[in-house]
């Protein structure tokens, strides 16, 4: 049988070889370390963790202690090293990172269909099944190979992504839906400003404290001088927000009567904040113009001294870093298969996931459809009701237009047949149906419902 090819062992190549090798399939997995290392690589171990040494918090009613929960029940060799390399860490699965690795390599070196093979891999190989999992830092000579199999404008090297605001905590009574110039639907949500609200919003942003860019990173963020962080816009001037994203020409609340009535006038926002909706279903909202290196703290307590903002509960923070990641909606299916090649998949930070375990949970899906496809069966997706499943029909459906890295969330899931104002009680029933869907998913598609991890 011919050896399917996983290019990168990070969180993802590593779960994809493992799943691969766990369903009787060969497979060589490449990791160009230790004879070429990114700029935050380090180690020649598998799976290293570049920054922090957490996979997000542990309970199964966070969006994050979900995703390790499902992990879980399928099998998955990371995060049951996870598991095994728990350091206390409060309500968090943090792990000894130095173990952690060592013994996923070792793992993976001594499984007999699993061939460890060092070095970079510039191209992509031409024939055969293969999975893309080089990550955020993909060497220059595999991106640029990238660029030129998906198309320039498919592929992104730096991350300017602004937070995005869960839809219902948006204050309605505040915040009021129009386009500039009534022109086409009316598809943001707007936050007006007074002159005091904006004067205050400004100077808070101009003191407001930053995280330091790598140096790698600054060299990057140089050539990105049309989308500068907000902050970096409010300290060139009080009003440069108010000509740039903050512009209030051609926004009126209707609610308020015609705009165009003398005694109306004076209702005129002094500055606005817009969402743009994210999702299809319109429970997310991207802060249009806000990428931002301000550290999280600071932006979440800046942030909800917008009007319309204040209970602002965000599931992603805006983050400026270096990040290659493919447009995976025109690009991708659900099953991470390319739509050009069946036979190419791809997983991790590389396809607009966010974080650990949602790498882990590519890599599980993209190798196990791998396999699959050399067994001669259908590839899978996850339904869409599980995080992980949410995740993948996110990634491979939102708007190609805006699309932004996502890490898992609960806003990205199927609403629930009844609503539910409790948070707590809600997130614990998105858990309960995404548990149970998976059950069933797991028992109608046989194969890894019984596949525990060997090790
Ligand atoms: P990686 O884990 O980066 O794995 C990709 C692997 O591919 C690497 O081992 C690399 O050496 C290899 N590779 C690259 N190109 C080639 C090639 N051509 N041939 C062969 N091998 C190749 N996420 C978090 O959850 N928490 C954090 O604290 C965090 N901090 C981060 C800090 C930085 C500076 C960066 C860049 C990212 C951070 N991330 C963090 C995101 C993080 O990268 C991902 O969550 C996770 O590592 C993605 O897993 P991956 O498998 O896609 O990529």
């Amino acid at each position: 049988q011919e050896p399917i090819h996983v290019i990168g062992g990070g969180l993802a190549g590593t779960e994809a070889a493992w799943q691969i090798a766990t369903l009787g399939v060969p497979v060589i997995l490449h990791e160009m370390r230790p004879t070429r290392f990114s700029p935050a690589h380090h180690s020649q171990e598998l799976a290293e963790l570049v920054c922090s040494n957490s996979f997000g918090a542990q309970a199964s009613d966070r969006a994050a202690g979900l995703l390790h929960e499902e992990l879980r029940r399928l099998g998955s060799v990371v995060i049951s090293k996870a598991d095994e390399h728990a350091v206390p860490a409060g309500g968090a699965l943090a792990v000894d990172r130095g173990r952690f690795s060592h013994d996923l390599t070792e793992t993976l070196a001594n499984h007999p269909l699993i061939e460890l093979r060092r070095g970079e891999v510039p191209e992509i190989p031409q024939s055969g099944v293969v999975v893309l999992a080089t990550g955020p830092l993909t060497s220059p000579a595999l991106a640029e190979e990238l660029r030129r199999f998906t198309g320039m404008e498919y592929l992104s090297f730096f991350d300017a992504a602004s937070p995005i605001v869960v839809g219902e905590s948006i204050n309605r009574d505040i915040a009021f839906l129009a386009s500039r110039y009534d022109k086409g639907d009316a598809a943001y949500l707007n936050c007006p400003m007074n002159r005091e609200q904006y004067l205050q919003f400004w100077q808070e942003l101009c003191i407001a404290e930053q995280t330091e860019l790598k140096d790698f990173e600054r060299e990057t963020a140089k050539f990105f001088e049309a989308c500068l962080p907000i902050e970096e816009l409010a300290r060139r001037g009080e009003d440069t927000m108010r000509y740039g994203p903050l512009k209030p020409v051609g926004l009126f609340d209707a609610r308020l009567g015609d705009f165009r009535a003398p005694e109306n006038q004076s209702k005129r926002p002094y500055a606005v904040v817009q969402l743009r909706q994210e999702d299809k279903a319109g429970k997310l909202w991207n802060m249009v113009g806000f990428q931002t290196n301000l550290r999280w703290g600071e932006q979440k307590r800046i942030f909800q001294l917008i009007p319309g903002l204040e209970n602002a509960e965000f599931v992603r923070l805006g983050v400026m870093h270096r990040n290659t990641f493919i447009n995976a909606p025109e690009l991708l299916l659900p099953t991470l298969q390319f739509k050009h090649r069946a036979t190419l998949l791809a997983a991790g930070q590389l396809i607009g996931t966010e974080g650990y375990t949602a790498a882990a949970a590519g890599g599980w899906l993209a190798g196990t459809n791998a396999a699959r496809l050399v067994l001669g069966k259908e590839a899978l997706s996850l339904p869409p009701t599980t995080m992980m499943g949410a995740l993948f029909e996110f990634i491979s459906s939102a708007s190609p237009k805006h699309f932004q890295p996502m890490p898992p969330n609960f806003g990205i899931l199927p609403d629930l047949a009844e609503r539910i104002k409790n948070k707590q009680q809600r997130y614990g029933m998105y858990r309960d149906r995404a548990l149970n869907d998976l059950n069933c998913w797991q028992v109608e598609n046989i194969l890894h419902n019984t596949i525990q991890v060997a090790v």
